[in-house]
C-alpha cells in the first residue's frame, strides 16, 4: 500500500473536487478500508483513520482552505474570537455523521472541559437563501472572564491542586456487591471534577472563569441553503469553565416565502400569465428572474400549461457547482373588460371562424342606443 499523507491523494480526488465528489470519494474509500470489511488488518484500519481525517478537513470549506494553504501541520484555525469577520463559518449539516461519530480530541480528564454547543435560529429572505448572505445572530453564550483571564482565581492568586483527588478530578469508590468488590471512578466531591481548588475566587465570575453574555455573530450563509439547513460554526459556542475550549454554534436556517417564486428543491417556479393575443401570435416578453430581466420567447400558439425552462436561473447547489433551473408555467388569460371595439373585433373573428358565441348583452345604455339607431 502506498504511503501518502496528502488528503486529496488519500481520497483519490482532484484538488478541484467539489463537495459532492469529496463525499462520494470518502464513502467509497471508507467502505473499502472500513475495519468491518478488513478484520484484523492494521494497515487498512490506519488507512481508514487517515481517510476519515482527510474527509473531516476537506468537507469543511474553511478547514479545506486552511489545509490548502498550510497543509495538515499548519497553524491551527479557530479559537481566536477576533478572527471572526464576515467570512468565517464552516458549513456542515448535522446529518453528516457517517460510520458513527468520530469526533476529534476524545474525552479524558486532561485539561478543562469544553463549553456546550449552542443553537440559534435565523430567518432569512428568499433571495438571501438563493444568493447567500451575511446574517447577524445573537446568542446567549459564555465568554472567558476578563478579570481573572478565565482562571477563576482572584487577581494575584491561583488555583491549587485538589488534595482529595491529587488533581485527577476523579476518585475511586470501592463497593461490595454480590459479585465481589466493585471499583468505580466518580467525580471528586471536593473539587467537583475540576482537579483544583480556588481559595480566593474571582468576584466577577464567582470562580467560574467565564461570564454569561449576549454575543452577536455575523454568519456567512452559503448560497443554496433552505429551510431546515443547519450550519455548524466550529468553536463559536460557549467557552467551558476556567479556560475550557469552546463548543460549536449550530445555526438553524428558515427561509421566508417569496410572492412570485416558489422553490422546488434547487428549481424555482414562477407562473407567467400571457394574454391570448400574445399566446396566439407569439411575442418576446421581458421576464423578471431573480437575476434580472430576461427575454422570454413565447412561440405562436402557446397553450396554458406549457412550461418554459430557464436553465441555471434557479438555486445554486449548496455543496457543489451549478444551479437549478427556473420553470415558468404559462397561463393564457381570457380577455375580460372588453370595450366596444375589442368586442367588435372578437365577434368578427368568431363569425369568420364559424364559432357560435353568445348574444351581446347590451345593458340599459346599449338598449336605449339601439332603440334610437
Ligand atoms: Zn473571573
Ligand atoms: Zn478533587
Amino acid at each position: 500500500m502506498s504511503v501518502t499523507t496528502d488528503y486529496y491523494e488519500l481520497l483519490e480526488i482532484q484538488r478541484t473536487a467539489d463537495g459532492d465528489e469529496i463525499k462520494r470519494a470518502y464513502r467509497s474509500a471508507a467502505r473499502r478500508y472500513h475495519p468491518d470489511t478488513n478484520p484484523g488488518d492494521a494497515e487498512a484500519e490506519a488507512r481508514f483513520k487517515q481517510i476519515s481525517t482527510a474527509y473531516e478537513t476537506l468537507r469543511d470549506p474553511q478547514k479545506r482552505a486552511h489545509y490548502d494553504r498550510f497543509g495538515a501541520d499548519g497553524p491551527r484555525g479557530g479559537g481566536d474570537p477576533s478572527g471572526f469577520g464576515g467570512g468565517a463559518g464552516g458549513f456542515g449539516d448535522i446529518f453528516e455523521a457517517f460510520f458513527g461519530g468520530q469526533q476529534g480530541g476524545g474525552g479524558g480528564r486532561s485539561g478543562p472541559a469544553a463549553g456546550p454547543d449552542l443553537e440559534v435560529a435565523v430567518e432569512i429572505d428568499f433571495e438571501a437563501a438563493v444568493f447567500g448572505s451575511a446574517e447577524e445572530v445573537t446568542v446567549r453564550t459564555a465568554i472567558a472572564c476578563d478579570t481573572c483571564e478565565a482562571t477563576g482565581a482572584a487577581s494575584g492568586t491561583h488555583a491549587e491542586r485538589c488534595d482529595q483527588c491529587g488533581g485527577a478530578g476523579q476518585v475511586r469508590q470501592v463497593r461490595q456487591s454480590i459479585l465481589g468488590q466493585m471499583v468505580t471512578a466518580v467525580a471528586c466531591p471536593v473539587c467537583r471534577g475540576a482537579g483544583e481548588l480556588i481559595a480566593d475566587p474571582c468576584t466577577t465570575c464567582n470562580g467560574e472563569g467565564r461570564e454569561i453574555t449576549d454575543k452577536t455573530f455575523t454568519v456567512d450563509i452559503p448560497a443554496g441553503v433552505d429551510t431546515g439547513s443547519t450550519l455548524r460554526l466550529s468553536g463559536f459556542g460557549a467557552v467551558g469553565p476556567r479556560g475550557g475550549g469552546k463548543g460549536d454554534l449550530y445555526v438553524q436556517v428558515r427561509v421566508r416565502g417569496h410572492d412570485r417564486f416558489e422553490r422546488q428543491g434547487n428549481d424555482l417556479v414562477c407562473e407567467l400569465h400571457v394574454p391570448v393575443t400574445q399566446a396566439s401570435l407569439g411575442a418576446v416578453l421581458a421576464f423578471e428572474t431573480l437575476d434580472g430581466p430576461e427575454d422570454l420567447v413565447i412561440p405562436r400558439g402557446t397553450q396554458t400549461g406549457k412550461v418554459f425552462r430557464l436553465r441555471g436561473r434557479g438555486v445554486p447547489h449548496v455543496r457543489g457547482r451549478g444551479r437549478g433551473d427556473l420553470l415558468v408555467p404559462v397561463v393564457v388569460d381570457t380577455p375580460v373588460d372588453l370595450d366596444a371595439d375589442d368586442e367588435e373585433a372578437l365577434r368578427a373573428i368568431a363569425a369568420r371562424r364559424g364559432e357560435a358565441v353568445a348574444e351581446q348583452d347590451k345593458g340599459l345604455v346599449g338598449r336605449i342606443k339601439s332603440a334610437f339607431s
